[in-house]
C-alpha cells in the first residue's frame, strides 16, 4: 500500500480518553449502559435539543433500529438519496423495504426536496435526508411534505453533528436522526454512533430493541421487577470502554470543532483565487446553515481532470479521495430499478469532486503543503 505524507483523515486522542477507559474499568462496569454511555446521552440531548439519545454501535445500527421502529415491511417505500453512504439505504432493504432513490441538489449536494413530491406515493413511509458535509437538507419543506403525507422523517445526520439549520440544531428536525462516531468523523470512539428520538412515543420500544428485544433497561430504573424477552431486538448498545472514549471527545468538542473550523476557513481563503482562475467549485454554505467543518471538497471540470488531480497530489504524499459512487445504478441499486440517467446531478457530481485532508490535528506546516501542491495543478 502507498505510505501518504498527509493522509486524508487520522483520529487523534483529545486528552482524557485513556483515562477515563481505565476509570470505567475502576467502576466495575465495562458493558454497556454505564455511567459514561448515561454521560454522553445527556450531552447530545443538550448538543442537539433532543428528548432522547442511545449510543448505538454504529450509525449503520441506529439507521437498522429506525426501520424496526417505524415496523417497516416489504412493499413499503422510503425515499434516500443516491449520493450517500450504502448504509443509508442498507438499513431498511435489510427490512424488505423498496428505496426510492433521489437527485441532489447542485449547490449543497443534498437531496433535492424540489423532486419530493412527485416521489411520494401510498407507499412511502420515510424520507431520509443526508446532511452531506454537514450543511443542512432544506428541513422547512422536507418536514412540511412528510407531516402533510404522514411520513416519517429520518435524519442521517452521521456529518452534521453542531450542524444547524435556521438556528436548529440538525438531528432535531425528524422522528429520528443518527450520528456517527466512525473514525472519519469530527468526534469519535473508533466506531459508533447514536440514535436521536424527538417523538419520546418511540423512546420504550427503542430501549428494547437496542437490548436485544428486552426490557432491561426499564428492570436497571428499578421500572419492572424482572425483565424478559418483550419484541424484537438485537446487540445495538456498545461498550461502556467506548463510551469512556467518546465522552473525552464529547467534552473536548469546542477545542476539536475550532481546529476544523480554523483547516477549513483556510482551505477556502487560500484557495478561493486558484478555483476561480480553474473552473473549479468549492463548497456552498447558505446563509441559513450553519457547517460544523466536517469536509472540505472540490469539484473539478470532469472525470478526467479530477482522476489527474488524484495522481498529482498522490504523487506528493498527499491522500485526496473521492466520494460517493451513486447508489441507484450500484449493482445493488440496479435490482430496484435504478438506471444510470436516473439521477443526472449525482451522477455528475460523483466524478467531479474530491476531499482534501482534514483533522483536528492537521499542522499547519501540512497543511500549507497541501494548498501549495493543490495551486500547482492547472486545470
Ligand atoms: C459514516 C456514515 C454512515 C455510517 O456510519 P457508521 O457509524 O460507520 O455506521 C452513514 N451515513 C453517512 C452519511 C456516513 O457518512
Amino acid at each position: 500500500m502507498l505510505e501518504y505524507k498527509i493522509p486524508f483523515n487520522r483520529a487523534s486522542l483529545s486528552g482524557r480518553e485513556i483515562e477515563n477507559i481505565l476509570q470505567a474499568f475502576a467502576n466495575g462496569h465495562v458493558a454497556g449502559d454505564g455511567a459514561f454511555t448515561h454521560q454522553c446521552h445527556a450531552l447530545l440531548e443538550k448538543i442537539i435539543s433532543s428528548p432522547k439519545a442511545l449510543l448505538t454501535t454504529s450509525c449503520t445500527h441506529a439507521l437498522e433500529m429506525t426501520a424496526l421502529l417505524l415496523n417497516l415491511k416489504p412493499g413499503d417505500e422510503v425515499i434516500v438519496p443516491s449520493f450517500t453512504f450504502v448504509s443509508t439505504v442498507n438499513a431498511f432493504v435489510l427490512r424488505g423495504v423498496t428505496p426510492v432513490f433521489i437527485d441532489i441538489r447542485p449547490d449543497t449536494l443534498n437531496l433535492d426536496e424540489r423532486q419530493l413530491a412527485e416521489k411520494i406515493t401510498d407507499k412511502t413511509r420515510a424520507i431520509v435526508p443526508v446532511h452531506y458535509a454537514g450543511v443542512g437538507c432544506e428541513m422547512d419543506e422536507i418536514c412540511k411534505l412528510a407531516e402533510a403525507h404522514g411520513i416519517a422523517v429520518v435524519e442521517d445526520n452521521a456529518h452534521g453533528l453542531f450542524g444547524k439549520y435556521r438556528g436548529k440544531p440538525l438531528g432535531s428536525f425528524g422522528t429520528f436522526s443518527t450520528l456517527s462516531f466512525h473514525e472519519t468523523k469530527n468526534l469519535t470512539c473508533g466506531e459508533g454512533g447514536a440514535l436521536l428520538i424527538n417523538d419520546v412515543s418511540y423512546v420504550e420500544r427503542a430501549e428494547i430493541i437496542r437490548e436485544k428485544g428486552t426490557n432491561r433497561s426499564q428492570f436497571f430504573r428499578g421500572q419492572v421487577d424482572k425483565y424478559g424477552w418483550v419484541d424484537l431486538g438485537s446487540s445495538y448498545l456498545p461498550s461502556e470502554v467506548l463510551a469512556a472514549f467518546l465522552f473525552a471527545q464529547l467534552n473536548a468538542s469546542t477545542m476539536i470543532q475550532a481546529r476544523r473550523q480554523a483547516v477549513w476557513t483556510r482551505y477556502s481563503s487560500d484557495l478561493a483565487g486558484w478555483a476561480g482562475d480553474n473552473h473549479v467549485r468549492v463548497p456552498v454554505i447558505p446563509a441559513h446553515c450553519e457547517q460544523p467543518y466536517h469536509m472540505f471538497y472540490i469539484l473539478l471540470p470532469n472525470l478526467d481532470v479530477r482522476q489527474a488531480f488524484i495522481k498529482h497530489m498522490s504523487e506528493a504524499g498527499v491522500l485526496t479521495p473521492f466520494h460517493y459512487v451513486p447508489l441507484h445504478s450500484s449493482i445493488m441499486g440496479q435490482k430496484f430499478g435504478g438506471r444510470l440517467g436516473d439521477c443526472p446531478v449525482t451522477e455528475d457530481v460523483s466524478d467531479r469532486l474530491v476531499r482534501l485532508p482534514l483533522f483536528s490535528s492537521l499542522s499547519r506546516e501540512d497543511q500549507d503543503f497541501v494548498t501549495a501542491r493543490v495551486r500547482e495543478f492547472k486545470v
